[in-house]
């Protein structure tokens, strides 16, 4: 995954994705989002997926991103290798309203740093930035630890919609262009 291959009517691209995080940051309804625009408050309903593939034009060009979902694994600190197998992408997901989800993030990184290849496109993702009221991480620290790590930052609401399009899409874009600059 995460190759391209001729086809007889021209270039196709799948890119895999994981969405890693602490449980219950966002990550499940962050996918059905983008990829159903729904939102469901019962998270339950989400897991058992295991990824969701949705299309984006980029330069003309079909591109498939297949987003995998932890479907719940993380709750058992138990995210296998195979999840991670192929990933040229990574959302790292925090809820910005609880600041022990924020302090996982090393963690996480650590994760992609042991199963993932080093040229992965990674973004950090501070999710439910509707909820401004019980706010617990600043943009300012979650900025900060994405120039720190060398990540894509920004804070989304799944709920409100707020970034949902724009976080995955600077990621593909990202990969798409990683990609074709290889294949020059
Ligand atoms: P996951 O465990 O990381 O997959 O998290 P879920 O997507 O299951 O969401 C966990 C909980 O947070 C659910 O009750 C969601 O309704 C809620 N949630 C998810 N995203 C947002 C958001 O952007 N804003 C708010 N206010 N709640 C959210
Ligand atoms: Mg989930």
């Amino acid at each position: 995954m995460g190759a391209h291959e001729e086809e007889a009517g021209g270039e196709e691209y799948l890119f895999k994705i994981v969405l890693i995080g602490d449980s219950a940051v966002g990550k499940s309804n962050l996918l059905s989002r983008f990829a159903r625009d729904e939102f469901d408050n019962n998270s339950k309903a989400t897991i058992g997926v295991e990824f969701q593939t949705q299309c984006v034009e980029i330069d003309g060009k079909e591109v498939k991103a297949q987003i995998w979902d932890t479907a719940g694994q993380e709750r058992f600190r138990a995210v296998t290798s195979a999840y991670y197998r192929g990933a040229v992408g990574a959302l790292i997901v925090y809820d910005i309203t609880r600041r022990s989800s924020f302090d996982s993030i090393k963690r996480w990184l650590d994760e992609l740093t042991t199963h993932c290849d080093t040229t992965l496109t990674r973004m950090l993702v501070g999710n439910k930035c509707d909820l401004e009221n019980i706010r617990d991480v600043s943009v300012e620290e979650g900025k900060s630890l994405a120039e720190e790590e060398g990540l894509f930052f920004l804070e989304t609401s799944a709920l409100e919609s707020t970034n949902v399009q724009t976080t995955f899409e600077i990621v593909i874009r990202e990969i798409y262009n990683n990609v074709s600059r290889k294949a020059l």
